[in-house]
């Protein structure tokens, strides 16, 4: 972040230490402009094991990047934004940018630092804009450049395993003395996504019941809870056991972050901050449907050329057809069907399938439709 340009290159010169030098592309050096690094940029880091200690007692706002260095040498950065309000109350974290390229969470999660103000605040608000920093700045989708992991699918507490391990390891630590918790995801740019919000049901009554009242706000069309284990991911669970009732929020899709996205993002976590009167207002309530049913993807066992014949939100029949795989000339490879009578959660609007790319055995890349099975 410390070189900044229009948009094309920037160059570093020697002469940092009063502030960035830019230049344009294709500018000379004769034409290198200072400009003094804003305040807000200023990258106070904090060593996760100094992170406790190292906020102010003050109300207010403050800024730091967390960081943490793996046995790899490689480094872990996360930026944390905290705002301590000036009257005591529980405290809510927002985070996102676990997946890299989901950016309506990202651009909400900006939006809310500067748009709460500690005056306004009961409680402490954490706010992480980009989790997955080194996937972002890489423009990596879904999973973690380093280790090629699926960093939703790790569990805290190994912070001696790869790199995504330490990775959600140090989020945790962050996010750890939290009350209250929401996790914005959205598609990715090769998914077509629909908005809803799956809230996980286990634990005790009382915190699913939180769980679900943070997920009241946001203005999808769908909520729906998960009671299964299996179908919750293991971060959300660790914060579960920890006492943190927890949603993950999926809006936005295909890698675009529309101003309505980030809106609906926005609009819900303020609606969840009123909720638990970490604000005051009355909390929106938008009409929501609650969706039971269980999760279930079409994949494909071969490569090729996917031309899906179903959109995100599409209510399809058992056998309804979903779309074809052909190879690189046009010729058809496969047919897909529905298994069930099913909505389409998200598909893969990306043509490009290749089922021999499985990282830690993940079907991302040969996945076709996700489907929630309504037949339960
Ligand atoms: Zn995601």
């Amino acid at each position: 972040m410390a070189t900044r340009g229009c948009g094309v290159v920037a160059v570093r010169t020697d002469a940092l230490a009063h502030g960035t030098t830019y230049a344009c592309g294709g500018a000379s050096l004769a034409t290198v402009v200072k400009i003094k690094e804003p305040a807000r940029m200023g990258l106070r880091t904090v060593d996760i094991e100094q992170l406790a200690r190292s906020w102010s007692s003050e109300p207010g706002l403050e800024e730091l990047i967390v960081t943490r260095t793996h046995s790899s040498g490689e480094k872990i950065e996360i930026p944390v934004a905290r705002i301590l309000g000036t009257q005591p109350g529980p405290q809510m974290t927002v985070m996102s940018g676990m997946h890299a390229g989901e950016y309506s969470g990202i651009l909400a999660a900006q939006k809310l630092i500067t748009g709460v103000k500690a005056e306004e605040l009961s409680g402490t608000l954490i706010v992480i804009p980009v989790i997955s920093t080194r996937a972002f700045m890489e423009r990596n989708m879904q999973l973690n450049p380093v280790d090629q992991k699926e960093v939703h699918f790790i569990r805290p507490g190994i912070p001696e395993g790869t790199y995504s391990d330490m990775l959600i390891d140090t989020l945790f630590e962050v996010v750890k003395d939290s009350d209250y918790l929401i996790d914005s995801h959205a598609g990715e740019m090769a998914q077509s996504l629909m908005a809803w919000v799956p809230v996980p049901m286990r634990g005790a009554n009382e915190l699913s019941s939180q769980s679900l009242d943070l997920a009241r706000g946001f203005a999808v069309e769908y909520v729906e809870p998960r009671y299964d284990l299996p179908s919750i991911p293991p971060f959300s669970v660790a914060l579960l056991n920890a006492g943190i009732a927890n949603i993950w929020v999926e809006c936005g899709k295909n890698g675009v972050p529309t101003e309505q996205d980030t809106a609906t993002h926005f609009d819900g976590y303020i609606a969840a901050l009123q909720t638990m009167k970490m604000l005051a207002g009355d909390a929106a309530r938008p009409r929501q449907k609650l969706l039971k049913g269980t999760r279930s993807q079409v994949n494909s066992k071969q490569s090729g050329v996917w031309h899906p014949a179903v959109k995100e939100a599409d209510i399809v029949e058992a056998g309804q057809y979903l779309g074809q795989l052909t190879d690189y000339f046009g010729n058809t490879l496969e047919e897909f069907h529905s298994p069930t009578r099913s909505l389409v959660l998200y598909y893969w609007s990306n043509p490009a399938i290749n089922a021999e790319r499985r990282p830690h055995g993940y079907d991302w890349h040969n996945g076709l439709v996700s489907l929630l099975d309504l037949e339960d």
